[in-house]
């Protein structure tokens, strides 16, 4: 395992636009790697689905779970479309020099109504220790309750943080980190650097769920994810939201710059 193990998520507003179907943004995908892979090296990328994901859950109803046999096409469909997307994150981690291995929440974890629940886990840390890039993106899961329900990158991290005790998170988004209201459709709005998770309800109210289709309530869902983060801070894990739209962030938020802008999550 590295030294300092990090997870970090790409936010799927980060990698794709989320206002247009299948699209990524394949210029921003390049600078981030590069800037994982020389700042951070060796680590965990969870990736949100963004518009590869999200529009054809909502289209075809998927986040309702199983209703009938007529939905599976959709289902297989669906998993197949954020496919292309892993592809295009897996070979953008490789060309900056990491050496990336995708796992499939599909394949290692299932759910019981929308919450995971078990875990087949055992070769994560056996690629982190052979010094590989594990990758896992969003996914649709198998649910004792629902058939299948969603399964969103926050609540990868969440699971990966307790299982395998990083010494950082990071929620890489496309803004600074936690506002006062969302900063796209205010521009008054502020940026909070420190929550404490005692006091997260109430920053929870300021985080609108997205304009954007976002079936997994965008930031909000992103807060609801880190309000269990309890044991993991307590661990002495760093948690923190940061902005990745603009390179360089990063580099300071690791080597300790106590003035990046960024929500740091504290106990
Ligand atoms: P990602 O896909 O990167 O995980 P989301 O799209 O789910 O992230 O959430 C990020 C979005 O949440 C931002 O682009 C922003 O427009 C929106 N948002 C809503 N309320 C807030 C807030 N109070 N502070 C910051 N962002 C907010």
């Amino acid at each position: 395992m590295p030294e300092r193990l990090t997870i970090i998520k790409l936010g799927g507003s980060l990698i794709t636009d989320k206002s247009k179907p299948y699209t990524l943004r394949e210029e921003q995908l390049k600078l981030i790697t590069q800037e994982i892979a020389e700042v951070i090296g060796p680590c965990i990328i969870v990736h949100g689905v963004g518009s590869f994901g999200h529009v054809p859950v909502i289209e075809r109803k998927l986040y309702e779970g199983y209703k009938g046999p007529e939905q599976l096409p959709g289902l297989s469909q669906t998993m197949v479309e954020v496919f292309e997307l892993r592809m295009a994150v897996s070979k953008a981690v490789a060309e900056a020099g990491l050496a990336p291995v995708v796992f499939l929440p599909s394949n290692i974890f299932f759910m019981t109504e929308g919450e995971i629940t078990g875990h087949f886990s055992g070769g994560l840390r056996q690629y982190l220790d052979l010094g590989m890039t594990l990758l896992v993106g969003g996914d649709m899961c198998a649910d004792s309750q629902r058939g299948f329900s969603v399964c969103s990158g926050d609540k990868v991290v969440q699971l990966l943080s307790r299982l395998l005790g990083p010494r950082d998170v990071i929620f890489a988004t496309d803004v600074a980190g936690i506002y006062t209201a969302d900063p796209k459709l205010d521009p008054k709005a502020e940026l909070i650097p420190h929550i404490s998770l005692a006091k997260i309800d109430e920053y929870e109210k300021l985080a609108d769920e997205a304009a954007t289709p976002d079936i997994t309530k965008g930031m909000r869902g992103k807060l609801e994810e880190i309000k269990r983060f309890e044991s993991i801070l307590k661990s002495g894990a760093e948690v923190a939201i940061l902005g990745m739209t603009e390179s360089g962030i990063l580099r300071r938020y690791m080597n300790g710059d106590p003035d990046v802008p960024c929500t740091r999550i504290t106990l």
